[in-house]
């Protein structure tokens, strides 16, 4: 997207001081947490029983954007490697297993027998899954949520993974401001997950596109490049 790149090439200017800031932001904050944490444990004071869990809260969710922001303005220079699909996929559903237990989501890998091995950084195809699904389980909110991990193609040269859910979809319009920088639909979003992935996935030369229905679901198919025979 043009307008995306714009954005990109602003923030790296931009980007270097802010990126500096967030990670000194960042010391105190756990500093402020960790004497709210030693405050309230066994106290007396029912105000700050009562209030300890929100300011709790509300500096975990400080530090997620944070996090986030420096994924997006600083991701490293990507280590690449020939890493086994199946394992990668597999290491990284155990890291969000819990998150989609307490989404009532369920997280299917139909694994074939094939043993693919993609050339990326494996960090940056971790994270790129995880904000992929994450969003996936999140979209299910309210309902029985199912998610199908599936190697959906494969050519010469890469491989498309689709990460399909049964949440609530997205319409024409919603599809189109997707990956946008803070498009968010959630009350506690930061609508940074999306471009996130566009980055890091951009860095390794592979891609991602979303197909959707409102009501129905989503299917995200993520392109990785696969190791040259
Ligand atoms: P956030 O998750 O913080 O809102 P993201 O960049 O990860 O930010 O996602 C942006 C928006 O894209 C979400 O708020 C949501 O509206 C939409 N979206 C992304 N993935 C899905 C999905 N699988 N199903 C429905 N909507 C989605
Ligand atoms: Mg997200």
């Amino acid at each position: 997207r043009l307008e995306e790149t714009a954005y990109l090439d602003k923030l790296s200017v931009v980007g270097q001081m802010a990126a500096a800031i967030a990670h000194e932001v960042r010391n105190p904050l756990t500093t402020v947490r960790g004497l709210i944490q030693f405050l309230a444990k066994d106290t007396e004071d029912k105000k700050l029983e009562e209030f300890a869990p929100l300011i709790l809260d509300e500096l975990d969710r400080t530090n997620k954007i944070i996090t986030d922001y420096l994924t997006l303005v600083k991701p490293g220079k990507p280590n690449l490697k020939n890493l086994n699909l199946n394992v990668l996929i597999h290491d990284t559903l155990s890291l969000l297993r819990p998150y989609g237990y307490l989404h009532n989501t369920a997280i299917l890998f139909k694994e074939t027998g094939e043993n693919e091995q993609i050339v990326a950084d494996e960090q940056h195809v971790k994270q790129c899954l995880i904000n992929i699904i994450k969003n996936a389980i999140e979209s299910t909110e309210g309902k029985e949520g199912l998610i199908t991990i599936y190697k959906h193609s494969i050519s010469k040269d890469s491989i498309t993974l689709a990460i399909e859910d049964n949440g609530k979809g997205m319409s024409e319009q919603e599809l189109q401001q997707i990956g946008l920088p803070f498009y968010t639909t959630k009350t506690k979003g930061t609508g940074l997950g999306t471009m996130i992935i566009s980055r890091l996935i951009r860095d390794i030369g592979g891609s991602v596109r979303y197909e959707s229905r409102p009501e129905k679901g989503t299917k995200a198919l993520l392109s990785l490049p696969l190791k040259s025979s």
